[in-house]
């Protein structure tokens, strides 16, 4: 069994200006995080060099940067996109791919979040790769079938090395944003599920070593026992990491 290290995400989304992130950051700067912990926030790409140059000064050095999205194209003619050699220009080591926001509202596919997964590892940078069923999907009892199906466009591009540049986030949509977070048998049970595919379709060593997180509604109040779960490996948090609660979850393992 490997020890997977507690890692705590915060995705800002498209939230925050000069003043908020730097209220943020200062916050952060200055608590007393839980040192094994790894620390990568998320803030809109307007402000990741910001964001960066204001962690650089304080004391917690475990703290990361990570863009909402990337293209999957080198530099040329794309107008709107980043490319994943200018996050690397910045300092920038990760990024976030598959939300559900960006799949339900931006339309993006399986495969094409797929295909940004394997440039931006290709590139050099680690992925955040979020899954996760609507409520229609839990309520039909077919969650791990569909989570699964969004995890097999992935396996297919990716080689056993690129696995271990990927955080799995596992993100049910009827919880994100509503208050209404997965009861702690539901996360650990779709956790499970995802490293018994990995295991299967991939390697053992890729879900043995590979973290889950979950998100969705995480606070300071649920993030201790959703931690306790064995195949819980840490969180991806947006609305709650705005706020000075962020800190707690951090420390939460
Ligand atoms: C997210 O956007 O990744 C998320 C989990 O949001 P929230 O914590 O606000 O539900």
């Amino acid at each position: 069994m490997c020890a997977r290290k507690f890692f705590v995400g915060g995705n800002f989304k498209m939230n925050g200006s000069l003043a908020q992130i730097k209220g943020i950051v200062d916050g952060l700067n200055s608590a007393d995080l839980n040192q094994n912990a790894e620390v990568v926030i998320s803030p809109p790409a307007l402000y990741l060099a910001y964001t960066k140059d204001l962690l650089k000064d304080g004391k917690n050095k475990n703290i990361e940067v990570a863009a909402q999205n990337v293209f999957n194209k080198g530099n040329g003619a794309f107008t709107g996109e980043i490319s994943v050699s200018q996050l690397s220009d910045l300092g920038i080591n990760w990024v976030i791919l598959g939300h559900s926001e960006r799949r339900q509202i931006l339309g993006e596919s399986d495969e094409f979040i797929a295909s940004k997964t394997k440039a931006a590892i290709d590139g050099g940078l680690q992925v955040i790769w979020c899954c996760g069923e609507p409520l229609e999907i839990r309520e039909a009892g077919t969650t791990t079938d569909y989570v699964t199906k969004q995890i097999a466009a992935l396996a297919k591009v990716l080689s056993p090395e690129d696995w271990t540049k990927v955080v799995i986030a596992y993100e049910p949509i009827w919880a994100i944003g509503t208050g209404k977070v997965a009861t702690t048998q539901q996360a650990q049970d779709t956790h499970k599920d995802l490293r018994e595919w990995l295991a299967k379709n991939v390697s053992e060593k890729v879900a043995n070593e590979t973290r889950i997180l979950y998100g969705g509604s995480v606070t300071d109040e649920n993030s201790k026992e959703l931690a306790t779960q064995p195949d819980v490996d840490g969180f991806l948090v947006g609305g709650a990491s705005l706020k000075p609660a962020f800190i707690k979850i951090v420390n939460s393992a």
